[in-house]
Order: C-alpha cells, then sequence, then structure tokens
C-alpha cells in the first residue's frame, strides 16, 4: 500500500508522506508523534528500557572495554521510517534528512550529546558508494541536525567533517549475520583521514549515521577514532533496529 501512496503523493508539496494528510510537513506532527517509537532508551546502545532505567541488561553486564561512550536514536527502524529511509538513501531524496534531522532533536539525550560533542563525523561511505548515490546520508543528517540546532538555539558541536573518517573498503553484506561476525568483517574497514587527525586528537566525537542493527558499524567507526587519538567516541543515529520479540 504504501508504494501505491508513496507514487501518488511524491510528486505533491505539503502532503504527509505517511497518511496523506494536507497540508502537512513531509511527516506530519500526528504520524510524527504516532510513530515515535520508545521514549524511554539506554544511554549505551540506544536499546528501548523501561521508563527510571538509563541504561539496558546488555549494557550494565558488558565486560568488554566501552568503545562508545553514549548512543541515542530518535525511531526505531520499522514502519513509516524504513520506508522513509530507503527513499532518502537509495531514491536520490536527500531532502529527508530534515524531518528525520527534526525528530533526533527531539530527545533531551541527543541534545545533551551535542553539548558535550567537539566534532560531528559522519559514517563514511567508499567513494564508490558515494558516487553511485551521490550522496552520503549521513553526512545529510549531520548537516540537517546542524542546522535544526541553530535555528531552535541549541549549542552544537564546532566542527563538522564529512571526510575525517574514510572507509577504505565495503564490508561483504552484513545482513543475516551475528554482531561478533559483522565486528570480524569490518576489521580494517574504517580509518581516520590524516589530514583531519589534528581535529580528532583529543576530541569528544560524535559519530552519525542513518540506521544501526546491532551496533558493529558504529563500534568499528568509534574504534577507528579512538585509534586516531579521540578522547571518547559517541554516537546519534535517526533509526534503530528494534530488538526481537
Ligand atoms: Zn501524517
Ligand atoms: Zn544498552
Amino acid at each position: 500500500m504504501f508504494s501505491t501512496w508513496h507514487t501518488l503523493l511524491a510528486p505533491l508539496p505539503g502532503i504527509c508522506q505517511v497518511c496523506g494528510g494536507w497540508p502537512a510537513r513531509p511527516v506530519c506532527e500526528a504520524c510524527a508523534r504516532r510513530f515515535a517509537g520508545p521514549a524511554v532508551r539506554c544511554m549505551g546502545c540506544a536499546a528501548p528500557v523501561p521508563e527510571g532505567l538509563t541504561r539496558c541488561g546488555t549494557c550494565l553486564t558488558r565486560t568488554d572495554p566501552q568503545v562508545l561512550q553514549a548512543c541515542t536514536a530518535a525511531v526505531d527502524y520499522a514502519y513509516p521510517w524504513d520506508h522513509l529511509i530507503a527513499r532518502f538513501k537509495f531514491r536520490g531524496e536527500p531532502g529527508w534528512a530534515a524531518p528525520f534531522a527534526q525528530q533526533m532533536l527531539q530527545s533531551p539525550h541527543s541534545r545533551d550529546l551535542l553539548v558535550r560533542c567537539g566534532l560531528m563525523v559522519p559514517v563514511p561511505l567508499t567513494p564508490t558508494r558515494l558516487g553511485e548515490r551521490g550522496h552520503n546520508q549521513a553526512w545529510e543528517l549531520v548537516k540537517a541536525v546542524r542546522q535544526q540546532a541553530r535555528l531552535q538555539g541549541l549549542a552544537l558541536p564546532e566542527l563538522a567533517h564529512p571526510d575525517a573518517l574514510v572507509r577504505l573498503v565495503e564490508a561483504p553484506d552484513q545482513h543475516s549475520l551475528s554482531r561478533e561476525q559483522r565486528l570480524k568483517n569490518l576489521r580494517g574497514v574504517f580509518a581516520a583521514h590524516p589530514e583531519r587527525v589534528t581535529h580528532i586528537c583529543d576530541a569528544h566525537v560524535l559519530l552519525v549515521d542513518d540506521v544501526t542493527t546491532t551496533g558493529a558499524t558504529l563500534h568499528a567507526a568509534a574504534q577507528a577514532l579512538l585509534q586516531a587519538g579521540a578522547a571518547r567516541v559517541s554516537a546519534m543515529v535517526f533509526a534503530r533496529t528494534p530488538p526481537p520479540d
């Protein structure tokens, strides 16, 4: 049904792309609220947690060294966001960055991270993938978050670089793999750009991406930043795959 609506509604300005309501922003306020997802998330990995908790069981019992200081997610990677993200990423519609950024700035936790970090860095694509896609969706989100934060009078990291991290190779398809297998696949995939190391060094870096599934990509990207001398790395994503029922 969604694809039919999409075909019918996409050319029309001012129509909610979820419910078809008019006049509206690309996602009307009612739909943004209805599909906002869990209100409380783990500060370590953005998994949903019951009201009153700040960390999930996995983060509380973690024994390996903490790579990501904190992680926020705006919505669950589920309807309608999964469809909208596909349009954002694969159908040449970078304009979705603005409504997604609006959603990302809703949570106090996200706004707090913007205050505490000094450098925003998108999870990069390989040059080949960037050429095919025409834009890096994560960098579009960085720009949109910064623009919205400025409009809202929020403090934000002083610097943002699209190329502070580079992706050296494309990891093989990760879909059916466990977090451990994904981490293994991602070894050596990211590296800090030599010309950006002075900005990365001693900084609290805020990594930005559109979607996180197991957190393996964020983990690998954060490790590359820490190896380049970052003091801390946190992450802000638009959508997080919800845990299985
Ligand atoms: Zn709507
Ligand atoms: Zn957690």
